[in-house]
């Protein structure tokens, strides 16, 4: 059933957070890619990701949770290293990640991606892909390589029998842990798995997602953990941030939000998980229109063409963050103070000087 949204006392400044201290830390991040808006036409910005704060505390698990073209992944990149961010910054332990070398950053952060098998080299053995950092980071010799690849394989649960084989050779779960014993072996620190379950069988699906979590006991793992199945995110991370068109909505710790999703798109994407009750058929999201044209977003609340709650105030203001009890935040005029106090349906001037600007710009990004 799904939870009505309620006001509540809200806490203007900065966003929620109980993290320990921070590892990984995006900071008002921007990526625009520049798209074809057909022939003799100009390019046309495409605002992939829209100003995101994210804090990685050492040692948790965060979740990233939203809708396909929603940004999580184009967020990972950029927390990888592996698209420069159009504006904004990431720190790594306070320092900024554009002035680390590549090399550094890869040796700190490892990425687990969905499909095991396109992203292992078909024509490597099990034990060349393992050692791959390995060489590429020069550390050690042949003897060393060998002998981390037998400890990591042992880690992961993999025989040693398999080192030989070619991917094709292995199961779909096999092959993931070879991509995890990769991510794994130059002992990073920071993890980000992008759907690491979703290619694999259900059967398998739960051995992968314990073998995560016993590594990260193991091993004092950081997790980003990137899935559309909420279900995964529940079991995995201890807290969840909801992405929509670019931004973060909601952020909360996993029971909070699972237990109270604040924000009108929190409570559908929790409304739409399929119940195993036969009959009841596929639930009714209220969400009405599709997904909007990232090129073109909706003026104010970008959520607003499919929001159940929608004022009038909505496609005007665009709603700023909102901090509530120090452990959630949410971006929706339902929660604002001042609207509380001023009486429903409209935005009052408060919220209207604080707010960003509706369709607002980067700022600056190139
Ligand atoms: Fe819905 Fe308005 Fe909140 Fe946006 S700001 S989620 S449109 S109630």
């Amino acid at each position: 059933m799904r939870a009505e949204p309620r006001a509540v006392p809200g806490e203007r400044g900065p966003r929620a957070r109980v993290v320990n201290a921070p590892i990984l830390e995006a900071r008002e991040l921007h990526c625009v890619f520049e798209v074809s808006a057909g022939f003799m036409r100009p390019r046309r910005p495409l605002r992939a990701v829209n100003g995101v704060d994210l804090r990685l505390g050492k040692g948790e698990s965060l979740g990233l949770v939203g809708e396909s073209g929603c940004g999580k992944t184009t967020v990972a990149m950029m927390l990888l290293g592996l698209i420069s961010p159009s504006g904004g910054e990431v720190t790594m332990d306070g320092e900024p990640m554009a002035g680390l070398d590549q090399r550094e950053i890869s040796r700190r952060i490892q990425p687990i991606f969905q499909d095991p098998y396109s992203s292992l080299n078909p024509r490597k053995t099990v034990a060349e892909i393992i050692s791959l950092p390995l060489r590429v980071h020069k550390l050690g010799g042949p003897a060393e390589w060998r002998s981390q690849v037998t400890e990591i394989m042992d880690l992961v649960g993999l025989s040693q029998r398999y080192a030989n084989n070619l991917p094709n050779q292995l199961s779909g779960g096999q092959r993931q842990r070879v991509a995890i014993a990769r991510a794994l072996v130059m002992r990073p620190e920071v993890v980000i798995c992008d759907e690491p379950t979703s290619s694999l069988d259900v059967s398998v699906q739960s051995q992968i997602l314990n073998l995560l979590l016993d590594l990260q006991r193991e091993l004092g793992l950081t997790y980003l953990l990137i899935s559309h199945n909420l279900a995964v995110v529940e079991h995995m991370a201890t807290r969840v941030a909801v992405m929509y068109l670019g931004r973060i909505v909601e952020e909360a710790l996993t029971e909070e939000l699972f237990r109270n999703p604040r924000h009108p798109y929190t409570q559908a994407l929790l409304a739409s998980v399929l119940t195993p009750e036969p009959g009841l058929g596929v639930p009714d999201t209220h969400l009405g229109a599709a997904f909007p044209n990232p090129i073109e977003p909706p003026s104010g609340c970008t959520f607003h063409p499919r929001c159940p709650h929608v004022m009038p105030a909505c496609s005007a203001v665009a709603p700023i963050p909102v901090t509530h009890e120090s452990t959630t935040l949410v971006e929706c005029h339902l929660f604002s103070e001042a609207r509380t106090a001023a009486g429903p349906d409209t935005v009052p001037q408060q919220v209207e000087d604080e707010a960003r600007p509706a369709a607002a710009g980067i700022g600056g990004a190139a």
